[in-house]
C-alpha cells in the first residue's frame, strides 16, 4: 500500500443470503466496526458491502449511522428500459449505492460479457455518480500459457470508460482460477501485475490519476493471507468473496490491511 492511497476492502456476497442473513451479517459487522472505532478511533480504511440486490436496500438500512457504504455487483449499459431482470446504475444510486462492481469474472463467463460490455458497464456507471470497480484476471489456461501480462493489459484498455479518474474508477486484478478455490498467485506474482495494471492506467488516464487509483487484489483472501497481500506497494485493498459471508472473516481482513 502507497501513501496517499487509502485501502478499501470490498465485499462481495455474490448469489448468497435472504433478508435475515444480510440484516445479521450487517448487524455484526457494525459492532466490530464500532468496538474498533472505540477503542482506536477513526478506521484509517473503507468498508463496501456488495450485497445481492434485493438486500441492498435492507443493509443500507442496517449500516445507516455507520461509513459503510454499499454497492451492486452489476448494472445495465443503460439508464432505462425495456430490460427485464436487469438493474441500472441510476438505479443503484438511487438506493445511495457509492460502487458497482463491473465485469466480475462470473459476469463474463456466465453472461458472455466482452470487454466493450464491460466498459459500457462502467461508462454508466460513471454516468450516475457511482464509482465503477472494474474486474480483470486471467484464467487458468491464460496464465500457463504465459499470457497473464498480455490478458491483462487487454481487459484494462479494453474495460476502462472514458473520463475514468482516480474518484469515479478502482480496478480488481482477480485471477479466474483464483476465485473461489483457496489457491492465490504469490505475492511477488500479485505485485508485477499491480504495477502493470498502474502502468497501463497511466497510459490511459494519466500518471498522476493512475497514482492515485485504487488496486484491488481478490481471488481466495482470507484472514491468513491478508496481511501479506495488502502489504504489496500497488495493493490497496480487497474484493473479497467467500470470506465477506462471515463478518469476522471479512473484519478481519479489513483489519490487516493497516497492521
Ligand atoms: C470474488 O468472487 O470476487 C472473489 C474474490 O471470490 P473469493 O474471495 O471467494 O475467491
Amino acid at each position: 500500500m502507497a501513501q496517499g492511497r487509502r485501502p478499501l476492502i470490498a465485499g462481495n456476497w455474490k448469489m448468497n443470503g435472504l433478508w435475515d442473513d444480510g440484516v445479521e451479517r450487517a448487524e455484526t459487522l457494525m459492532r466490530l466496526m464500532q468496538d474498533a472505532e472505540a477503542a482506536q478511533g477513526p478506521l484509517p480504511f473503507d468498508l463496501l458491502l456488495c450485497p445481492p440486490a434485493t438486500l441492498i436496500g435492507v443493509v443500507h438500512f442496517t449500516l445507516a449511522n455507520t461509513s459503510i457504504t454499499v454497492g451492486g455487483q452489476d448494472c445495465h449499459t443503460k439508464a432505462s428500459g425495456a430490460h427485464t431482470g436487469d438493474v441500472s446504475a441510476s438505479m443503484l444510486k438511487d438506493l445511495d449505492c457509492t460502487h458497482v462492481i463491473v465485469g466480475h469474472s462470473e459476469r463474463r463467463a456466465d453472461h458472455a460479457e466482452s470487454d466493450a460490455v464491460v466498459e459500457a458497464k462502467a461508462q454508466a456507471a460513471v454516468a450516475a455518480g457511482l464509482c465503477a470497480i472494474v474486474c480483470v484476471g486471467e484464467t487458468e489456461a491464460q496464465r500457463d500459457a504465459g499470457r497473464t501480462a498480455e490478458i491483462v493489459a487487454r481487459q484494462v484498455k479494453g474495460s476502462i470508460p472514458t473520463g475514468a479518474n482516480s474518484q469515479n474508477l478502482v480496478v480488481a486484478y482477480e485471477p479466474v482460477w483464483a476465485i473461489g478455490t483457496g489457491k492465490t498467485p504469490t505475492a511477488p506474482e500479485v505485485q508485477e501485475v499491480h504495477a502493470l495494471i498502474r502502468a497501463r492506467l497511466a497510459d490511459l488516464i494519466g500518471a498522476a490519476e493512475a497514482a492515485k487509483t485504487r488496486i484491488l487484489y481478490g481471488g481466495s483472501v482470507k484472514p491468513s493471507n491478508a496481511k501479506e497481500l495488502l502489504a504489496l506497494p500497488d495493493v490497496d485493498g480487497a474484493l473479497v468473496g467467500g470470506a465477506s459471508l462471515v463478518a469476522g472473516d471479512f473484519w478481519a481482513i479489513a483489519a490487516a490491511s493497516t497492521a
